[in-house]
């Protein structure tokens, strides 16, 4: 199935300015790691970026073990900082390389490639006004988006998440990295199946549950999980002013 060419924006609820601060890394482990505990970088970002950019290096691993291989690249604005670029995309990575991800099903393979490397399309991840060039419409400077070949992050959700997700903000980044790359393989919206029930990963999340729970994947237990196709009429929040002032 060819994907969608048109932009897909994404309303979401909340919204805030103002100083944040969150660490870099996930929260520590249950079991403790010898040594002593690394002292987390705060990810800073400014409303507009410098609109040039840092690209993560190649990912050794091909996810899935058929179907139609997708390579992708992953690039960080410059003007974030505290994040490094491959960090950054070892995490977008690890969620599209996990078995619960689009290449369960055997329809796609995904590999990340490194600059100068063919590609399929591009994750960034971008500073709100950035987000606004990126995604072309709907310039709401909150929310992540899809656009043709670009698979554009919101940095701003990156580092705060949505307000209450009611799951880990390691969750919500993977939600939003499956959600949004589900649109680039050619899936639209889809709806809450019922009160308690696992958000399916194609449901606006970011805007609310809507009676479901937080879900992250395209597939729990082997199977696919979807919804109706459908979105909700949710307003959108304000757009998000950075953490940081341009350097
Ligand atoms: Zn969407």
């Amino acid at each position: 199935m060819a994907p969608r060419d048109v932009p897909v924006a994404e309303p979401g609820q909340g919204g805030g300015s103002g100083s944040v601060s969150v660490p870099a890394t996930s929260p520590a482990p249950a079991v403790s790691q010898a040594g002593p505990p690394r002292e987390p970088v705060p990810i800073s970002y400014p409303a507009e970026g410098e609109g040039t950019w840092r690209t993560a290096v190649g990912h050794p691993v091909t996810a899935g073990e058929r179907g139609t291989l997708r390579r992708y690249r992953v690039l960080v604005e410059k003007g974030i900082t505290g994040l490094e670029v491959n960090e950054f995309a070892d995490t977008v990575s690890e969620t599209l390389n996990d078995p619960r991800g689009w290449t369960a099903g055997g329809r796609w393979r995904m590999r990340r490639v490194g600059p100068g490397q063919p590609y399929d399309f591009t994750i960034y991840l971008a500073t709100p006004e950035t987000r606004d060039v990126l995604c072309g419409v709907a310039r709401d400077g909150y929310t992540s988006c899809r656009n043709g070949d670009a698979v554009v992050i919101n940095v701003a959700r990156w580092v705060k998440g949505v307000p209450d997700y009611g799951a880990s903000l390691s969750v919500y980044r993977q939600y939003v990295v499956n959600h949004e790359v589900g649109h680039r393989l050619g899936h639209g919206h889809e709806l809450c199946p019922g009160k308690g029930q696992p958000a399916p990963v194609m449901q606006q999340q970011s805007l609310g549950l809507h009676r479901c729970t937080a879900n992250s994947w395209p597939y729990r237990d082997g199977e696919r999980y979807a919804g109706a196709s459908g979105q909700y009429n949710d307003p959108t929040p304000p757009p998000d002013r950075g953490s940081a002032k341009p350097t």
